[in-house]
């Protein structure tokens, strides 16, 4: 590290300082788990992200050898969030020429080479189904000083390791399927992940229960589209040394369907039957694949989480057209009162575009009247950014940013009012929660996720983190829950 007073024995190499900062989505994030507990393993030391200062660029200061982004495509925003830093990063290398910079993630995919001209600074690039090589990778650079970028076009970009560094005791991202086969013409995913691929459901069940007899309770199951998880049956052959022989398949034997492969419905139901596995969540989902056979799997295993996300975008048929959705507002609409129906306590929560090309003040009118009429439980709403690259890229980018800002304002109020009607209306009742862990803010409190994962805070010993106890829900405050413990 450039300025640690660290000693090292004579012709010892030095341990390198690597840092990596994490943009984007939960699959990110479980790269990064992934690349740390590798480099760890290694004998890399791991540090939170070591850029400081980045409001002031004058000031910037780099407290590791190596910093690593691993990044996001999906807005505009991420990836000026990290030009920006890159810029920073670039100068400061012209004083401190031994530092590694090195990027990960969906840019890398999408812009590939190009950001080595763009930034000569740049050391390497590890694309997002190279991720084990990172290590040979940040070594060759150290060794011959010059630009390295390993980015392989097929396979699967999931790296299932008992060698991972995951930040919860309890809860874990568990990746089934990457890429998408769908064209939402707004999307960039396609470009950067590829088309679906589905992890083998024996290495799925076989990693969820490594996870448990590690004391993991809680997984959530990750993919772009989870609902379109088409897993072959035939596992692929068992890391060596990962020490996970003893779990058994057995389960599985006879089940799955057509040549025994097993849709989303079947995996869910198998991986509840893993003893110890107490929740399961997912995201996220489309709603073309989102079917009653799901619903049922999820009414009838309380294991499975109440929360469901499903992305309307917009409520104006013309626009779900443009976007090409492939469903119109009724369909959806349809899907959720079915969902509702047959899951009486699920909380649907989604994601809204304001200002995609072309909506006028009708669509925008639309997409108004359908969060009222729908009622989600959240709602994230996003200003549309255009992506080179994505088939809305050829269609104008025509909603001046005023309008969008008022658009996306207006949906944001409406679907915060919204939220915290629904939440009173949960106020009294005692709830399954599981505790996630002690308050950094205030000494004596823990905070938890209920059974339809909304955040609730309640007075409780930190030897209570890791379990799930009842919990009943005073009261409000700025989207979450003030409770009380009930019995444990
Ligand atoms: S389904 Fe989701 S990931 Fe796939 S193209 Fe559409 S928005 Fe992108």
């Amino acid at each position: 590290m450039s300025n640690s007073p660290e000693k090292t024995a004579p012709n010892v190499p030095k341990k390198l300082v690597v840092s990596i900062a994490t943009f984007g989505c939960q699959m990110n994030a479980y790269d990064s788990e992934v690349a740390e507990g590798l480099l760890s393993h290694q004998g890399y030391e791991l540090v939170p992200d070591a850029l400081e200062s980045e409001a002031h660029s004058r000031n910037v200061r780099v407290n590791a050898d190596v910093f690593l982004m691993n990044t996001c495509s999906v807005r505009e925003h991420a990836e000026d969030r990290v030009y920006g830093r890159l810029g920073m990063l670039s100068k400061y290398k012209e004083t401190h020429p031994d530092l590694i910079i090195g990027l990960m993630g969906c840019m890398v995919e999408e812009h590939r080479e190009k950001l080595f001209r763009r930034f000569p600074a740049l050391d390497l690039m590890v694309g997002t189904r190279n991720i084990k090589e990172l290590p040979e990778l940040i070594e060759e650079v150290r060794k011959n000083r010059r630009q390295v970028a390993k980015i392989r076009h097929d396979g699967i970009s999931i790296e299932y390791t008992d060698q991972i560094s995951r930040k919860g005791r309890f809860h874990a991202w568990l990746p089934i399927m990457t890429g998408c086969n769908k064209v939402c013409t707004f999307c960039i995913v396609p470009i950067t992940r590829g088309s679906e691929v589905s992890m083998p459901a024996r290495d799925v069940y076989r990693e969820a229960s490594r996870l448990v007899s590690e004391g993991v309770k809680w997984i959530t199951l990750l993919g772009q589209n989870v609902n379109s998880y088409d897993g072959n049956p035939h596992p692929t052959p068992l890391p060596e040394g990962e020490g996970v022989s003893s779990i058994s398949l057995a389960p599985l034997a006879g089940r799955g369907q057509g040549e025994g492969k097993f849709n989303f419905p079947e995996l869910l139901q198998m991986l509840c039957e893993i003893e110890g596995l107490e929740k399961i969540s997912f995201t996220t989902s489309h709603p073309q694949d989102a079917t009653p056979e799901l619903y049922e799997v999820i009414a009838r295993n309380p294991k499975l989480s109440r929360r469901f996300h499903l992305p309307l975008q917009s409520g104006s048929d013309r626009m779900l057209k443009r976007m090409k959705r492939l469903h119109t507002y009724a369909e959806f609409k349809e899907k959720i009162d079915r969902m509702r129906q047959m899951i009486p306590d699920v909380s649907i929560t989604t994601d809204i575009i304001a200002g995609f090309s072309g909506e006028t003040d009708e669509d925008h009118e639309a997409t108004c009247r359908a969060l009222r009429e729908l009622r989600f439980d959240s709602g994230y709403v996003y200003k549309y950014s255009l992506r080179p690259e994505t088939p809305a890229a050829n269609l104008p980018d025509d909603v001046p940013m005023v309008i969008k800002e008022k658009r996306n304002n207006e949906l944001f109020q409406i679907q915060k009012q919204i939220e915290i009607e629904n939440l009173n209306k949960l106020v009294g009742r005692v709830v399954e929660t599981f505790v996630e862990q002690a308050s950094d803010w205030t000494p004596g409190k823990l905070i938890g996720r209920t059974y339809d994962e909304h955040k609730v805070v309640f007075p409780g010993d930190e030897r209570l983190v890791g379990q799930f106890l009842r919990v009943r829900l005073d009261e409000v405050q700025n989207l979450t829950f003030l409770g009380t413990l009930r019995e444990y």
